[in-house]
C-alpha cells in the first residue's frame, strides 16, 4: 500500500498556525511581487477566488469579506514543510517528497492492520505537532492514494484519513472521477480522451490495453495500469541531488542602476551557492542572467546572459559571487530596464570525490574553505543575508511584499511574543 499526505491549502494553513485569529476566516496568499492568488483558505474558496486571480481582480470581494491577504513567505512554508516530514518520517518506513506540501510514504511490509485509523491517527498528530491540516489517502497504488487524498477535502467526515482499497468501493469512487483530475493526464490527453468518449476515471480503465498504448505514451500507460490497482510508478526513497540550480526573481520596479542590478545578483548567487552546498555538489558553469518586462512592449527588451566556466570546481561563496557580479558588469546595458534577474548553475559535480588540480595552493583553499564553512553556520542561525558580501548591499530582493507575515520559525527577532496573565 502506498499513501499520499497532502498539506490543505498549505501556505494559507502555515499563515494560519501562527495567527490562530484567522481560524475559520477568508486567508489568501499572493505570489511574488503580490500578484495573484496563490493559495486559499476554504472560506475563501468559498467566496469564489480562484486559483491565479489576480489581486486587482478580486479587491471587491477582499474589502467585501475582510478577506486576510498574506504575501509569499517562503521561509515560513519552507520550514513549516520540513515540520510536517519529520511527523511523517517517524510514521512511515520511507517517505518521498514530492512537492512543498505533498509527499507519498511507503507503506510495503509495513505492518499496520488498521490503515484506516492509522491514516486519521497521522492526520490529527501532524496537525497538533504542527498546526498544519494534512489530507492522507491510503490505496494500493501512488495514483490511487492520490484520488484518496482528495475525497479526504471533500468528505471532512473522514477525517484527515481514507483507506481506499476494496474494488467496489474504488469502482464507485472512479465511476464520479472526472479523468482530468487523475494524477498524469495532461491537458492535450484529455482532449483525446474526450473524443474516445472518456470522461471519468473509470472510463479510462475500461479502454482497452492496446487502445491505451497506441493512444497514448509511456507515462498514459501507467496511469492507467496504477487506476486499474496495479502499482507502477517507482518509489523514489532517495533523493538525487539536483542537476541544476536556479535561483531568480522579478522585482517590484524596473532596475536601472548597475551597481543595483549586481548586488540583486550577487544575493540570488549567495542564496545559490547555500542550495549548493547543502547538497553537497560543487559547481562547473553558471550563466547570470537579466531581463526587461516582456508586457512593456513599446521599451527595448533585452534577454542579457553570460556564461562562465570555472577553471576549477567550486562551492565557494567569494569565488561564485564575484563571477556573478562580473558578468552583470560584462552585460549590463544602460539603455534598458532590466525587470527580472536570476542565475543558473548548470553544471554540477559531486564533491566527494572531486579530484582537485595539483598546482593549487592548499592552504589558500583551505583559509577560503574555512570562510566559506563560516558563512554557512552564521545563515543557519542568523537567516540569510545575516553576513554578507559588501556587493550585496542591503541584501534585500527588490520585491512588493508588503503584506508578508513574520519569519515566526527561521528568525530570531520574529518569534512570536506568548504573555500569559
Ligand atoms: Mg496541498
Amino acid at each position: 500500500m502506498f499513501a499520499l499526505a497532502d498539506c490543505n491549502n498549505f501556505f494559507a494553513s502555515c499563515e494560519r498556525v501562527f495567527r490562530p485569529d484567522l481560524e475559520g476566516k477568508p486567508v489568501i496568499v499572493l505570489s511574488n511581487n503580490d500578484g495573484c492568488a496563490v493559495a486559499r483558505s476554504n472560506e475563501a474558496k468559498a467566496l469564489g477566488i480562484k486559483m491565479g486571480d489576480p489581486l486587482f481582480k478580486i479587491k471587491d470581494i477582499i474589502e467585501q469579506h475582510h478577506v486576510a491577504v498574506f504575501s509569499s513567505n517562503y521561509a515560513l512554508y519552507g520550514d513549516m514543510s520540513r515540520r510536517v516530514q519529520e511527523v511523517l518520517r517517524d510514521w512511515a518506513p520511507a517517505v518521498e517528497q514530492y512537492s512543498i506540501d505533498e509527499s507519498f510514504l511507503d507503506l510495503r511490509g509495513a505492518m499496520i492492520p488498521d490503515l484506516d485509523g492509522w491514516a486519521k491517527d497521522l492526520s490529527r498528530t501532524c496537525r497538533k505537532m504542527t498546526g498544519i491540516p494534512l489530507s492522507i489517502g491510503v490505496a494500493p497504488t501512488k495514483t490511487l492514494a492520490k484520488i484518496a487524498s482528495k475525497l479526504c477535502k471533500k468528505y471532512p467526515k473522514l477525517q484527515g484519513g481514507c483507506y481506499m482499497h476494496r474494488p467496489q468501493d474504488i469502482e464507485k469512487v472512479l465511476r464520479k472521477f472526472p479523468v482530468e483530475d487523475v494524477w498524469g493526464i495532461g491537458r492535450r490527453s484529455v482532449k483525446k480522451l474526450s473524443q474516445m468518449g472518456v470522461a471519468t476515471a473509470w472510463d479510462f480503465t475500461q479502454l482497452r490495453e492496446y487502445e491505451v498504448r497506441k493512444g497514448f505514451a509511456l507515462p498514459g500507460w501507467r496511469t492507467w495500469k496504477e487506476l486499474r490497482g496495479e502499482p507502477c510508478i517507482d518509489f523514489e526513497n532517495l533523493i538525487e541531488p539536483r542537476q541544476t540550480i536556479c535561483v531568480s526573481r522579478s522585482f517590484a520596479k524596473e532596475i536601472t542602476d548597475p551597481a543595483e542590478l549586481c548586488s540583486q545578483v550577487a544575493t540570488f548567487a549567495e542564496a545559490a551557492v547555500t542550495k549548493l552546498r547543502r547538497q553537497g555538489s560543487l559547481l562547473m558553469e553558471m550563466i547570470p542572467f537579466a531581463m526587461t518586462n516582456r508586457f512593456h512592449e513599446n521599451e527595448p527588451q533585452t534577454f542579457a546572459s553570460r556564461l562562465t566556466v570555472f577553471p576549477e570546481a567550486t562551492d565557494d561563496h567569494a569565488v561564485i559571487i564575484v563571477a556573478a557580479v562580473s558578468a552583470v558588469r560584462a552585460f549590463f546595458n544602460e539603455c534598458y530596464g532590466y525587470k527580472k534577474a536570476g542565475v543558473l548553475f548548470t553544471r554540477l559535480v559531486r564533491k566527494d570525490g572531486y579530484t582537485r588540480s595539483l598546482f593549487r595552493d592548499a592552504e589558500e583553499d583551505a583559509r577560503q574553505a574555512r570562510l566559506s564553512e563560516a558563512i554557512d553556520s552564521v545563515t543557519a542561525v542568523y537567516g540569510p543575508g545575516a553576513l554578507r558580501f559588501g556587493v550585496q548591499g542591503d541584501g534585500q530582493i527588490r520585491m512588493a511584499r508588503e503584506r508578508q507575515s513574520p519569519h515566526y520559525t527561521t528568525l530570531w527577532k520574529d518569534i512570536p511574543k506568548v504573555t500569559i496573565r
